[in-house]
């Protein structure tokens, strides 16, 4: 991608152009929540002053193209993930949700005390204290993967701890703090030999490497929307229709019915088993347009420009005495998280705000991580397509300064 098409996609950006403490804003907390597009702030609009009305039995008009916008975004998640069928998209409110939602309700079909789970120590809470509740709930153990000392999970150790009690395995396909891409094909293999399922956490890896679930072959995979330059507040589950078929509702009421006596409710098919309540049609509508901006630039082009910010920004970090990168697996998407001599992350972080540019400091959601590598938390940069070698040129201007005046 060229100087000129990234200042085309930066345009795309209103707030890129913002100031920070009247300087330029350099934004490389891409990890945490993406940026808008225009198209996307535009759609939200668009849908609340043209076709807002709660969906799904509505006899009217507006009710009517309501509804058909919010089933063609299940279209277009289902065909951004390659899902065989679009009754395997669930909405959810993100990446959480759809953790807990698998985590409860294969939890009550499948799982009984003695059983296991596994995930790995470079987890996210939230894909493992959903898990933990339900050890909990049902005595049963949660088993970890470690890491090795570049941050690169041990299969080794992964294919000891499936055994006949393993009911489930649960990791991300990117690391948010280290930026590992997880080998979750091989993963997947190794636990599908044993019969047993395999939930991916792809909220670091669906905004930035193309995603064929079918060639994949997970079992569950869940995302966000904010971090795939779409609103807050709504994310996906995509599940096998047979596990989705297998497992129970998670919340009762609205739309997740088929009929409601007091003696007895049946539930609704797929999807709607899982959409309990006014699912939110105006999100859903407006990630399906994330997805189509993101699918025009082209994934690939997107993730072999990142990883061109990521070499980049490695070799001139690299330049700072004292540098330590947490993090440095062979298989890296872009995020760079460091820590420079004895410097509290915090400190850095801070300053460097003072400079205009954000950068994300602390455990990262990542506490059990932070305490397998003995520090207590980094300093992260994640980029994103819109963001450019020159801002990483002010980035380690910046960092150079701040690093001054800490030492
Ligand atoms: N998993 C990973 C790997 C993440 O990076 C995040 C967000 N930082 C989450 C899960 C949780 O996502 P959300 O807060 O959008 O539910």
């Amino acid at each position: 991608m060229d100087k000129e098409f990234i200042q085309n996609i930066r345009n795309d950006f209103p707030i890129l152009s913002e100031k920070v403490y009247k300087k330029d804003l350099i934004y490389f907390d891409n990890a945490a929540t993406t940026q808008k597009p225009r198209c996307v702030v535009e759609k939200i609009e668009q849908s609340y002053y043209h076709n807002n009305a709660n969906i799904h039995r509505g006899v009217h008009y507006l009710s009517q193209l309501a509804t058909e916008e919010h089933e063609a975004a299940r279209s277009t998640v289902a065909e951004f993930l390659h899902a065989e069928k679009r009754e395997e998209i669930i909405f959810t409110r993100g990446t959480t949700e759809a953790i807990n939602l698998v985590a409860y309700s294969f939890g009550e079909a499948f799982c009984k005390e003695g059983d296991e789970v596994i995930v790995s120590v470079l987890e996210h809470h939230s894909n493992i204290v959903p898990w933990q509740m339900l050890c909990e709930r049902k005595g049963m153990k949660l088993k970890v993967i470690p890491i090795n000392e570049k941050g690169e999970l041990r299969l080794d150790v992964f294919e000891s701890l499936l055994n006949e009690k393993t009911k489930i395995v649960s990791v991300a396909h990117v690391s948010n703090v280290l930026g590992t891409i997880n080998p979750v094909n091989e993963i997947i293999r190794l636990a599908h030999s044993k019969n047993i399922p395999v939930l991916i956490d792809g909220a670091q890896s669906v905004p930035h490497i193309p995603i064929n679930i079918k060639d994949m072959d997970a079992d569950f995979y869940v995302f966000s929307g904010h971090k795939i330059y779409a609103p807050t507040g709504i994310g996906v589950l995509y599940g096998k229709e047979k596990w989705l078929n297998a497992i129970p509702p998670y919340q009762g009421g609205g739309e997740m019915i088929q009929t409601v006596t007091f003696e007895k409710t049946t539930y609704n098919t797929l999807p709607f088993k899982f959409e309990a309540g006014t699912p939110d049609y105006i999100g859903s509508t407006a990630l399906a347009e994330a997805l189509h901006y993101v699918q025009n630039i082209g994934l690939d082009n997107i993730a072999a420009y990142e990883h061109e910010l990521l070499e980049y920004g490695t070799e001139r970090l690299m330049e700072i005495e004292g540098m330590r990168i947490i993090g440095t697996a062979k298989e890296k998407s872009s995020v760079i998280s460091f820590l420079v001599g004895n410097i509290h992350p915090y400190d850095i972080g801070m300053l460097l705000d003072k400079l205009g540019i954000a950068v994300r400091t602390g455990h990262h959601c990542a506490q059990p991580l932070m305490d397998s590598l003995q520090i207590p938390g980094t300093v992260r940069a994640s980029f994103a397509f819109y963001n450019t070698k020159e801002e990483i040129d002010k980035f380690m201007e910046a960092l150079k300064r701040v690093v001054m005046m800490l030492s």
